[in-house]
């Protein structure tokens, strides 16, 4: 028989009724011949209190139900008189699965650093912090395809491994079945990728947009959510090698639907989150205060801030703040002028519209004044960048100049070329770092503790 979970028995369990739960423990106390024991399970914020009475047949186990231990108990539930807590369980049968060695166990007492519990990524689920942030992180995931689906969005899978470098190769993983003490080369000694796997050069994918673009181009409104990876030296703590991304690619949108969109996507992540995570939002507002119920509220109604870019620079010029990173027109906004937006003009989400082409991609669509293009970041306080979208090029004779002018080969974009010959249509769409959302939402400071698994520079421990 499956258990209960301890989330379903302190919603809606019946006093009076038998119940089985299985979880670990969290703490021990005894007094005057009673035990109380606090059990968590994962399913939510809180524990279940047990109580085991000296009458009890398991009083003579409690021995063993060190903090760390995993047990199964059943017993009568009950109004519970002590403070905490409104229902309690009164044990009348205890197994116990797995104890833990008490003196060993590193999760012993309360108020690890998060950098000790990064060294030990197997075990910190089983904190508070922990527990909630993966609880929201399923909630927002659930959050993300509930949103498309309703709005007639196709969930598509666009590949890990790729061909396509051209987004810059500096940040990319390669892929290769090539022996490494023995690779194979060239007259010039340049590595002969003919040899490897795929016959050519293949990397882990930095963003699935050019393969969305084209079965936007069949299906209509569709949405990638899947990992991507950055081989990109950012010790940062916004940055991570293997993250996950949301990317909508709308067919027949301009660079207004886009932004109407990741507005709407953005609110909705808040909305959920507040209505279904309620005790672990409460729970970061009281012990890392970097988010809070109000400010998620506030982010679920209020309209975003949209700006040009051009106007952004007007703002930031006019700013008494002195900043590290010059600014000019025609240079890149830095995250210490995107907090600036958002923390000090505007207190709130901006998206800054028409970005100089030399500073956007390749595919972003070349507005009539014909020096921006029509690309949009949104901004969120504290985190800054969050999404990174744009209206994409449909014109075939505008794509193939900015493509000459910026030296990326034809050959192998023939493909996205032929989307341009063939029923082209204006198409937009965006990408939403999903840890980034996570980290905004639930405000924790570190990217590296919003994901089960983080991967970036030199460490891939767990
Ligand atoms: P940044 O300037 O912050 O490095 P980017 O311009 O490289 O980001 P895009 O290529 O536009 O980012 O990717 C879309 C979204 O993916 C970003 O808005 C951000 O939310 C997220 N993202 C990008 N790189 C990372 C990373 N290394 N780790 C986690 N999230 C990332
Ligand atoms: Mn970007």
């Amino acid at each position: 028989m499956r258990p209960v979970r301890i989330k379903n028995i302190l919603s809606d369990g019946n006093v009076g009724q038998t119940v089985t739960v299985c979880g670990w423990i969290r703490t021990k106390r005894e007094s005057k011949g009673v035990a109380f024991i606090a059990l968590n399970d994962g399913s939510t914020q809180d524990t279940l209190q047990l109580v085991v009475s000296a009458e009890s047949p398991a009083f003579n186990k409690l021995q063993d139900c060190n903090t760390g231990a995993a047990v199964k108990v059943s017993g009568l539930l009950k109004e519970s008189p002590g403070k905490g807590q409104n229902q309690e369980i009164e044990v009348s049968e205890l197994k116990i699965f797995g104890s833990a060695d008490s003196g060993n166990y590193p999760l012993q007492k309360k108020g690890h650093s998060l950098e000790f519990l990064r060294e030990i990524g197997h075990l910190r689920p089983r904190t508070n912090t922990f527990g909630a942030v993966f609880r929201v992180r399923n909630i927002m995931a659930d959050t993300v395809h509930d949103f498309f689906q309703k709005r007639g969005f196709m969930w598509v899978h666009t590949p890990i491994i790729t061909s396509s470098d051209c987004e810059g190769a500096g940040d990319l993983f390669t892929v290769t079945s090539l022996e490494l003490d023995k690779i194979p080369t060239g007259k010039n000694g340049e590595i002969d990728f003919c040899q490897d796997f795929f016959g050519r050069r293949a990397y882990l994918t930095v963003s699935g947009q050019l393969e969305a673009e084209f079965l936007a181009m069949s299906l209509g409104d569709v949405y990638t959510f899947g990992p991507t990876f950055r081989a990109e030296n950012s010790n940062t703590s916004r940055h991570l090698s293997e993250f996950w991304m949301i990317e909508p690619e709308m067919a027949f949108a301009d660079i207004d639907d886009d932004m109407d969109l990741a507005e709407d996507f953005i609110r909705t992540l808040c909305r959920k989150v507040l209505e279904k995570c309620e005790k672990e939002i409460a729970f970061f507002e009281k012990f890392y205060k970097n988010t809070s119920m109000n400010e998620l509220a506030d982010l679920s109604e209020k309209p975003f801030v949209r700006i040009s870019y051009t106007d952004a620079i007007t703002e930031l010029l006019k700013a008494k703040k002195k900043f590290e990173f010059p600014v000019e027109w025609g240079l890149d906004l830095q995250s210490e002028h995107e907090r600036y937006l958002t923390d000090t003009v505007f207190r709130g989400p901006v998206i800054v519209v028409d970005y100089p082409k030399e500073i956007k991609a390749f595919y972003m669509r070349l507005n009539p004044d014909m020096k921006t293009v029509a690309a949009m970041d949104v901004l969120l306080p504290k985190v800054g960048e969050i999404i990174g979208g744009s209206q994409r090029e449909e014109r075939l004779d505008v794509l193939e100049n900015r493509m000459q002018d910026l030296a990326i080969p034809f050959e192998s974009m023939q493909w996205y070329l032929d989307l341009r010959r063939y029923g082209s249509a204006p198409h937009a769409g965006f990408g939403l770092g999903f840890e980034r959302m996570v980290q905004y939402i639930t405000g924790m400071p570190n990217i590296r503790d919003v994901i089960p698994c983080p991967r970036t520079p030199q460490s891939i421990k767990f």
